[in-house]
């Protein structure tokens, strides 16, 4: 059976938000000044189990769920995340399972990852020059040479590794050309993100957002003209364009070009929530129903009908009157 919601797009994706906590506080998701020692985060028996997060995906997959993304938060800050992704493997071996990481610490964890049966990794990485990168994620920490060493490693162990930059104006644009240069020396696909309005504490401003046509002429100027990749998938957030040379740059450009029309995405949170939408203002409960044993019947015809009444396309409604004020935070509900 397919399941549609209320503007006819199937569930074909979930986002399992597998932790609350990271160790970087990039200032456009976590700001140190929101996300300090005094943050509540999610205690550890209010935590989705793996079998639990597991037990949801087995209930969608007869709905017509095809991928899994495990983020966050950071997800490699989780204890034995390869259970959960040898969990996910065993339910079926055609599911796509991939994983967003801030890359430091994918250097020691990707081979067991790819041996755990994880098919992808995306890795977030803002700027190679150490000090605009270690004041985006508010770090001391971490360097982008050890994120690099990582996204080598992850490739020569056989995962699928795409990179994965948010560009703000003024902050790092200026690493837009480092960056692509870098990756296509690489062979590794870079898409470049703008700058979003998530949640309510990164101080979003329309002025600090560089759009991804404004990105596209920089690239062109070094690369060539770019152009637009044919037969690109509908649900594929990133439209990809090619260089002359075939080196493909992927653009996400939910503020500038909104895809809602095309979005087939469920969030579970770290604590079982469902969530239809990255800008949604609450979740509905799972938990309780995991936690009263209910059968994956149970789960899946719960999940259904919150899906079935899905009719959320904030980025396309961005800036109307009827916006709403309080968003889940993106660390909570998993980018
Ligand atoms: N910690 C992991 C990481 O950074 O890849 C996974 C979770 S993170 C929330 C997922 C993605 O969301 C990252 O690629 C991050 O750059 C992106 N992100 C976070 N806040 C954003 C914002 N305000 N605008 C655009 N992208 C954002
Ligand atoms: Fe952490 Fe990822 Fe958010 Fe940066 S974007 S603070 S790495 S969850
Ligand atoms: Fe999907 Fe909501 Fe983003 Fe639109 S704003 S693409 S509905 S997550």
């Amino acid at each position: 059976m397919t399941l549609v919601d209320a503007r006819n797009r199937p569930l074909r994706d979930l986002r399992i938000s597998v932790t609350d906590r990271c160790n970087f506080r990039c200032t456009y998701c976590m700001p140190r000044e929101h996300f300090g020692p005094q943050h509540p985060f999610l205690p550890r028996d209010e935590l989705l189990t793996y079998e639990e997060m597991a037990f949801v995906t087995a209930s969608l997959l007869p709905l017509g769920l095809q991928k899994i993304r495990l983020t966050g938060g950071e997800p490699l800050l989780r204890k034995n995340i390869t259970t959960l992704i040898q969990h996910l493997r065993a339910l079926d071996p055609s599911l796509d399972i991939a994983l967003t990481t801030n890359g430091a610490l994918l250097l020691e964890h990707a081979a067991s990852l790819k041996e755990a049966g994880l098919n992808r990794v995306t890795v977030s990485l803002d700027a190679l020059d150490e000090d605009t990168f270690q004041s985006l994620a508010d770090t001391t920490k971490h360097t982008p040479k050890v994120i690099l060493k990582g996204i080598q490693k992850a490739a020569d162990v056989g995962l699928g590794v795409k990179v994965n930059t948010v560009v703000k104006k003024g902050v790092n644009d200026a690493e837009i050309l480092p960056l692509a240069e870098q990756f296509e020396s690489m062979g590794v696909p870079l898409r470049f993100i703008e700058f979003m309005d998530v949640g309510n504490t990164n101080a979003w401003k329309m002025e600090d957002v560089m759009s991804g046509s404004d990105i596209r002429e920089l690239l062109s100027q070094r690369f060539g003209p770019l152009t637009p990749v044919r037969g690109q998938q509908a649900s594929e957030v990133a439209k990809r364009y090619s260089t002359p040379e075939g080196y493909e740059f992927g653009f996400i450009e939910s503020v500038t070009s909104p895809f809602c029309g095309d979005c087939t995405r469920a969030r579970l949170s770290a604590n079982g929530q469902i969530y239809t939408c990255l800008f949604a203002t609450e979740g509905h409960d799972i938990k309780s129903i995991l936690r009263m044993d209910g059968t994956t019947q149970e789960i899946g015809e719960a999940i259904a009908s919150i899906w079935t009444k899905r009719n959320d396309r904030y980025s396309e409604e961005r800036g109307a009157k009827n916006r709403p004020d309080t968003k889940v935070e993106m660390s909570f509900i998993g980018g």
